[in-house]
């Protein structure tokens, strides 16, 4: 069995990954089941990956360290995927799914690295180990902080969160917590190797309200970021017995790199309609609804829903045909 086909093989047979998938395709799946996932998922490959190394021969180090990557990538996505629709079905709303683009420069750096022989072979093994589990953690927080950028500029609240699990470390306790989205610290993302703690990012159903500061309809603690599935050993067993084995990603369909795209973004919506309308000065509501009229593309025409950038704002209008429209968000848009 080539080295590939045992990282899946093991993936698909565990019985904590077989626990998360059955949870998440149920649709009572969180975040922080996706990001348990992706740390066990990454545990399994680091065990593997560091056992066979010294099979693989040097050239196919680096291009295989890619691949086992990314087919973590697309595992990782595809459950991310789930979680988010039922997520977004249950709120009311759904939004494209904002894949990060696959980083397959980690791989590549973790792949040469590993045909340094003048390290010992146990140095190269212990490397292949975590920086590949570093790496597959990575993948679930590329993929938070590209969603949750994106639906904060989509005018939803936004909120970050770090769990340092078992305390981690000084530095990890320290950076842990949950913040609005632009007041997380720099470092959110980071990881040192063997780090379990997870970040997820969670939303709120409304959008804020500018003008009138209203207070945003905020999710309750841990909504999006509820307590990981820890199950002993026998407990798993007995669930993946009682269960059967699944894999979402057969049943997935993913698309390959980001598909940002802010003027086009789509909020399908049966639930526009509890916005409040957001009352513009009448200059500007003139300005705003002369650049609509004269910039509306046919998707917008088709759309309940639509966003437009004017000037330094992202506004979100309701449609209601023909010329009549409601705006329901405005957000000044950050430079850069
Ligand atoms: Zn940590």
């Amino acid at each position: 069995m080539t080295v590939r086909e045992e990282v899946r093989e093991r993936i698909e047979r565990d019985a904590l990954l077989a626990k998360l998938r059955k949870k998440i395709e149920s649709g009572k799946g969180t975040y922080a089941d996706t990001a348990a996932y992706s740390v066990r998922a990454g545990k399994l490959l680091g065990e593997i990956f560091s056992r066979r190394l010294p099979e693989i021969p040097l050239e196919e180090r680096e291009p295989l360290c890619v691949d086992l990557l990314h087919d973590q990538y697309i595992d990782i996505n595809v459950a991310v995927d789930t979680v988010q629709r039922f997520r977004d079905e249950a709120q009311g709303f759904h939004l494209a799914p904002q894949h990060a683009p696959f980083d397959s420069e980690r791989g590549h750096q973790i792949g040469s690295s590993l045909r340094d022989l003048s390290k010992p072979l146990e140095i190269l093994q212990r490397r292949a180990k975590a920086a590949t589990e570093t790496a597959t953690k990575a993948i679930h927080d590329d993929r938070m902080k590209s969603e949750a950028k994106f639906r904060y500029n989509a005018g939803l609240d936004c909120r970050i969160t770090r769990v340092a699990v078992n305390g981690c470390c000084p530095w990890c306790s320290d950076v842990a917590g949950r913040y609005r989205y632009g007041e997380e610290p720099d470092d959110i993302y980071k990881r040192h190797d063997n780090c379990d703690c997870t970040v997820t990012f969670e939303n709120g159903r409304k959008r804020q309200d500018v003008w009138s500061k209203r207070e945003w309809e905020a999710p309750e603690p841990g909504a999006g970021a509820g307590d990981p599935v820890v199950f002993t050993k026998e407990q798993a067993e007995a669930l993946q017995e009682k269960h059967g084995l699944t894999n979402p990603a057969e049943n997935g369909t993913i698309q390959q790199g980001p598909s940002l795209r802010i003027s086009m973004q789509f909020f399908a919506h049966r639930n526009s309609e509890d916005m409040p309308t957001i009352r513009l000065p009448k200059q500007e509501y003139a300005h705003v609804m002369s650049e609509i009229a004269s910039h509306l593309t046919d998707d917008d025409k088709t759309s309940p829903v639509f966003v437009k950038r004017i000037g330094n704002y992202q506004y979100t209008v309701e449609n209601h045909g023909f010329g009549d429209y409601r705006i329901i968000a405005k957000r000044r848009i950050k430079n850069g």
